[in-house]
């Protein structure tokens, strides 16, 4: 006997979840989506720099490989499974796309957070959105003894939080419901899912004339480069770090929702939030505030990495304690030299 949702048969289902390991992050950004292809080398190179400086601020956050979709916590009498997809919004189209989790094969690598870019015509004042990809699963559950099914279910919960959860990092999101009784009270479940995909698009319609813009009237409103911007230009490195911490889960996510503290305002880091810049420890306006001033560069801050340590992550320490290390390291070797 079987209820549930779109149940396939199976007869065995195997796990081999892959050991976590530690690793640097590694964000990946993926034009397979870009239709619109107003992505330069340039600007290619300035989104490949963010995600490296996001990666590297990430630091040492173990995300677990996935070898699988198929997940099922067993017992005598009764089993559970969940198959997932994973889901990401066309960072073009704004459809839905859903692929099997892992999606690429042999599986969803290590410690990857895989982020699709494109452009869209956006109204206003808005030079980007950016969040993290969703998740749907086709659970179900098999038993000859329904009483034993709370344990099949709670089994799976491990089995695929741990899985789908990555490990460490934030969790993005949760399906949860239950599964109706026949003989028996209904069994519930939530099953969480961290960190694999994302989405971010940028305004291709820069003078809000409903159409998408020329190559050279996208390059006189867009600062496409790792040079500072021009007056009136808006940052595409600026708007590109904003919106792929969204796409991490910067507050877009589950955890995120758990999180209270007084600089926080709604997704966003209350405006005038600051923080030491990382590159060389002069105060900045957060870059997870909501805007950033035409003409000017966010850069990361020590308050950025102080709530993606709060998601989970492993942020690296602060680089002004590495500066005062290595001044430390210094001053020692000249002691020695003098010796
Ligand atoms: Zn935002």
């Amino acid at each position: 006997m079987r209820r549930g949702l779109s149940f396939p048969s199976w007869t065995t289902a195997l796990l081999s979840l892959l050991p976590l390991s530690a690793g640097a992050v590694n964000i990946v950004i993926d034009y397979t989506y870009d239709t619109a292809s107003l992505f330069d080398s340039t600007a290619k190179a300035t989104l490949a720099q963010a995600a490296s400086d996001l990666s590297t601020a990430l630091g040492n956050t173990p995300l677990a490989a996935l070898s699988t979709n198929s997940y099922t916590g067993t017992t005598p009498g009764a089993s559970a499974t969940a198959i997932w997809n994973l889901t990401f919004t066309n960072p073009s189209t704004g459809t839905t796309i859903s692929l099997p989790a892992p999606q690429t094969s042999p599986g969803f690598p290590v410690s990857e957070i895989r982020i699709y870019a494109g452009w869209q015509n956006l109204t206003g004042s808005v030079l980007g959105t950016g969040s993290p990809g969703g998740a749907s699963a086709s659970l179900g559950v098999s038993y000859t003894n329904e009483a034993a099914l709370p344990v099949a279910v709670n089994n799976l919960e491990n089995i695929s939080n741990t899985a789908m959860g990555r490990g460490d990092g934030p969790v993005i999101g949760a399906i949860s419901g239950a599964f109706n009784g026949n003989t028996q009270p209904d069994v519930p479940f939530t099953l969480e899912y961290g960190a694999f995909v994302g989405s971010l698009w940028f305004d291709s319609d820069t003078n809000n004339d409903n159409v998408t813009d020329m190559p050279a009237t996208l390059e006189t409103a867009w600062n496409l480069g790792m040079n500072q911007p021009s007056a009136g230009q808006s940052d595409l490195y600026s708007t590109a770090l904003h919106e792929i911490m969204h796409a991490v889960g910067f507050g877009t996510s589950d955890t995120w929702s758990t999180l209270s503290d007084p600089r926080i305002a709604g997704s966003h880091l209350a405006s005038g939030t600051t923080g030491a810049r990382l590159s060389d420890g002069v105060m900045q306006e957060a870059v997870m505030t909501s805007s950033v001033t035409v003409g000017t560069r966010k850069e990361l801050t020590t308050v950025d990495l102080d709530f993606l340590g709060k998601l989970g992550y492993n942020v690296v320490p602060e680089p002004a304690a590495a500066g005062l290390l290595a001044m430390v390291g210094s001053l020692l070797l000249m002691r020695r030299r003098r010796r």
